[in-house]
């Protein structure tokens, strides 16, 4: 009799553990966190922003086609940026995540080779990919050629030189760089664009800038 009572009472005190321990992990996430994995992504050769040695990592998985991306870029991105970013708390990634095709791939290798040869010039060329994005409902609609990227890197006074971006284009120099991309973002279950990822945790909703900012302050 007394060894049930022994037992029970075991029973109950774990399951009242296993209670709290469930409510304390959807306190700390909140709901805000798709999924955890084992290790963030892999950032080698990935254009950052911000200081290298900054303790959280931010990685965008986004596409210059997807009218998403360009509204986060345009509404979350400059809020991270000032708080986060610029005070060296977080440093930023962008991993090219073409779902729109060829369009899509193009903008990519374009925005690769900027990288290659400038790295300052790249933050700027990534924001006037976006900024060229149609408004309207006409983003499906092709824009991206190779001349528009061309455009957009002459329109810049960030030092791209135009002749060597037209033939890293045509040749596809680092289409290399694409196809990891493409990697990384299987490996990680990417499935629409804009993903966030704060070191290993996927975002929920992107556009919540509270629930990043809580992410962020969790993992600094
Ligand atoms: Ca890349």
């Amino acid at each position: 009799m007394k060894n049930k009572y022994l037992v029970l009472m075991t029973v109950i005190i774990a399951a009242v553990a296993i209670g709290f321990i469930v409510v304390a992990n959807n306190m700390s996430s909140g709901g805000d966190i798709a999924k955890t994995f084992d290790a963030p992504p892999s950032i080698e050769g990935q254009p950052v922003l911000g200081d290298s040695e900054a303790p959280v990592t931010v990685v965008e998985f986004a596409d210059y086609k997807c009218p998403s991306c360009k509204a986060w870029d345009q509404s979350i991105f400059p809020l991270l940026k000032e708080e986060y970013i610029d005070t060296g708390k977080v440093k930023f990634i962008h991993i090219n995540t073409p779902f729109h095709g060829e369009e899509s791939v193009l903008a990519s290798l374009a925005s690769e080779a900027v990288w290659q040869q400038n790295q300052d010039a790249f933050w700027p060329y990534h924001k006037e990919i976006y900024r060229n994005q149609p408004q309207t409902q006409q983003h499906d609609q092709p824009w991206v050629t190779e001349d528009a990227l061309l455009q957009m890197a002459a329109s810049l006074e960030v030092g791209i030189d135009v002749d060597q971006l037209q033939e890293d284009m045509t040749n596809a120099t680092y289409k290399e760089q694409v196809a990891i991309d493409q990697a990384v973002l299987e490996q990680f279950n990417v499935t629409k664009t804009p993903t966030i990822m704060v070191n290993e945790h996927q975002l929920n909703n992107p556009f919540e800038y509270e629930h990043l900012v809580k992410l962020i302050e969790m993992e600094e």
